[in-house]
């Protein structure tokens, strides 16, 4: 049975957020009875050179308590992540610029190698390619960021692992997983390997609608943790109005028996944290269906989500092509098309759009459903 922890914090606020930092620290005792000269490595959420107020990014209000506590125990704090796109000095430097991770106190990340390793114990990611940064640690931290999300209908704690990842290499995972079932797996394969004992969601604003980089900043006003990821993303899908189980990640941490829904032990009475009316992008459980038989091709016709480009917002730079895994975009007059037979909805040209022209578009049926629901 695993515990799982929602706090109230009503804003970033140090009177706000330091108090919950502090309610976390007491609630692990990895952090409670932590040594002198102990390795800390944060892994945030810095999806992109975007500030905090912008709800994408990890808060550095939240990793800024977490790290004075612990500098003032001795030990030493590296906050990182790989977004999208090069992993290089100056790069990251400007996401940790935008994001304001100056502000945390900690040591930013400046080791750009990477390490090739194999994990036979995987269901999926038998070999994989990883940040080095990240073996330099005696105790590791997942602190993410509560969002919709385009591919996996939600971010949060496992897939905040997916920026364990070189950038560059990124959508070459997206090429060897294209179904959104396998790429759940090699999440969790991802989580199962690092075995993150920290886990913890910035919930205080989220994001909503055209995530996780263009949507809306929406207020939630709680903090979570738990030492079970997976357990933990059950309760944070509940909380902005999902079926966790239409939650790739979630389903198939259901399956391997990673995530016990019946077994989850709550600190307080979830109801007090619903938000109402939060703007999802559902992916619907027939979308799962093998989409080479007729009757997938039919289902995922009339059900999945597709990415499309508003042409008002689009000022044609081609990042989403650039992205685009499948090539699957050509930039006609300097406006995106997309071959629909090639793209396997990974909404990479979504995430990475930097004006929120690409977009995630609910199919009709999804529409008249969700409508009812
Ligand atoms: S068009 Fe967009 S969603 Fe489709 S494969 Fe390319 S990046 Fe992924
Ligand atoms: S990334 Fe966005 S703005 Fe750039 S071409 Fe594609 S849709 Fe247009």
């Amino acid at each position: 049975m695993s515990k799982v922890n929602i706090y109230k914090c009503d804003s970033y606020n140090d009177e706000d957020a330091k108090p919950v930092i502090d309610k976390i620290i007491g609630f692990y005792d990895e952090l409670k009875n932590i040594k002198q000269g102990t390795k800390v490595v944060i892994k945030a959420n810095l999806v992109s050179a975007m500030a905090p107020e912008k709800s994408a990014t990890t808060h550095p209000s939240l990793l800024k308590h977490l790290t004075n506590y612990l500098l003032a125990k001795g030990c030493s704090v590296v906050i990182g992540d790989s977004p999208g796109g090069v992993y290089t000095k100056p790069y990251l430097n400007a996401v940790y610029n935008a994001t304001k991770m100056k502000e945390t106190n900690a040591q930013l990340n400046d080791n750009f190698e990477t390490v090739k390793t194999t994990y036979e114990n995987a269901k999926l990611l038998k070999t994989f390619e990883y940040t080095a940064y990240l073996d330099n640690a005696d105790l590791l931290i997942n602190f993410s960021k509560l969002k919709t999300h385009g591919m996996m209908g939600m971010s949060a704690s496992v897939k905040n692992l997916f920026g364990t990842i070189p950038g560059t290499l990124k959508p070459e995972y997206h090429y060897r997983f294209p179904k959104h079932e396998d790429f759940a797996n090699m999440l969790i394969d991802l989580n199962t390997y690092f075995k993150m004992p920290i886990n913890i969601i910035d919930a205080i604003d989220g994001m909503e609608g055209n995530g996780p980089t263009a949507g809306k900043s929406r207020h939630i006003g709680c903090i979570l943790t738990s030492s079970n990821p997976y357990e933990l993303d059950y309760v944070a899908s509940k909380i902005i109005g999902l079926v966790p189980e239409e939650v790739p990640t979630i389903k198939e941490s259901i399956t391997r028996e990673l995530c016990h829904p019946d077994k989850i032990e709550l600190n307080d009475d979830l109801n007090k944290y619903l938000v109402k009316d939060y703007v999802l992008i559902k992916a619907h459980p027939l979308f799962f269906m093998d989409d080479k038989k007729f009757v997938g091709k039919v289902a995922n016709k009339l059900f999945s989500n597709k990415p499309v480009c508003k042409e008002n917002k689009c000022v044609g730079c081609g990042k989403c092509a650039s992205v685009c895994p499948m090539k699957a975009i050509a930039m006609v007059n300097k406006k995106p098309h997309i071959d629909r037979s090639k793209c396997i909805k990974c909404y990479c040209c979504q995430e990475f759009c930097p004006v929120g022209a690409m977009q995630v578009k609910s199919s009709l049926v999804m529409k008249v459903l969700h409508r009812h629901k």
